[in-house]
């Protein structure tokens, strides 16, 4: 009799932004498999698992997929409760599917934990809703990334349809993503906002229109980084405080966990 693998979302990075149910598996885990983007902080809740770090970033070491989905059924077969702690929330652009199915071939039992998805701790952040009664009702999360053999991404269309897009994994595609939505027929004066770091003591988020995104995403730092887009993103409480879009310096604030938000020019 195997264990049973739990697919926990490990949320946007702010400990207190786990849920419940994560916290208590944590503690219980026998082993737990961490990626990239899951603080330190988050991890020492599991006291006295083992923990492995199976981390994916883009542009940096990564263990393959395979692996990873053959560490797990090992590690089924060997403890009760095995954790894969995933950044956000584990269904949304984090390859559950292939370890899922994977558990599923070999005939090992799992559960899935929702967490809270990086768009939805950007919007926190922000101050701003992604629907609007009356104006925004849909909602697109994306990415503009392609697996290696997978269908052609048609992200396009999904920005285009949705009244609010937010793009994961985008800030280092800036420029083309820019470039291709101003070529689709984005009004250049689409308003953007980019949070990095959302839910953390470090957040940062910066605002401006579709034109000046390459120059937004230049300023962000290492951090993870969500592109929203469009009219809700216009009048935010953070824009609100801010100078305007317009202004030749591109307006970056820092929101502290007080809810207070410092304009800053650098
Ligand atoms: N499963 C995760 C997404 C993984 S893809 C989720 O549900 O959030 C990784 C991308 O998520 C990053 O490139 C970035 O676009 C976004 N992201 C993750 N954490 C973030 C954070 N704290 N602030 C802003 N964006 C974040």
């Amino acid at each position: 009799m195997s264990g049973t693998v739990f697919l926990v979302g490990a949320g946007p990075g702010a400990v207190d932004l786990l849920t419940l149910r994560a916290a208590r598996l944590l503690e219980r885990a026998d082993i737990v498999f961490y990626d990239a983007l899951v603080p330190d902080a988050i991890l020492s809740l599991s006291g006295n698992s083992l923990k492995v770090k199976v981390g994916k970033r883009s542009g940096r070491h990564s263990t393959a997929q395979n692996f990873i989905n053959k560490q797990l059924a090992d590690a089924a077969r060997k403890y009760r409760v095995v954790v894969r702690l995933k950044g956000g929330d584990p269904m949304l652009f984090g390859r559950a599917h292939e370890e899922i199915s994977w558990l599923k071939k070999q005939r090992i039992r799992f559960e899935v934990v929702p967490g809270i998805t990086a768009a939805l701790a950007a919007s926190a952040d922000l101050g701003t809703s992604l629907t609007r009664r009356g104006s925004a009702r849909s909602v697109a999360f994306l990415t503009t990334r392609t697996a290696p053999g997978g269908r052609p991404n048609e992200w396009i269309k999904a920005a285009l349809a949705a009244d609010t897009a937010v793009i994961y994994m985008g800030a280092g595609e800036a420029r083309p993503i820019a470039q291709a939505l101003l070529a689709a027929g984005k009004p250049p004066a689409t308003p953007v906002a980019l949070v990095e770091n959302a839910s953390l003591p470090d957040v940062r988020a910066a605002t401006g229109t579709l034109e000046q995104l390459p120059a937004l995403a230049a300023r962000c730092g290492s951090g993870p980084v969500a592109i929203l887009l469009g009219e809700v993103v216009r009048d935010s409480a953070i824009i609100a405080a801010w100078p305007s879009a317009q202004s030749s310096s591109s307006p970056t604030v820092r929101a502290t966990r007080t809810g207070r938000v410092r304009s800053s020019s650098s």
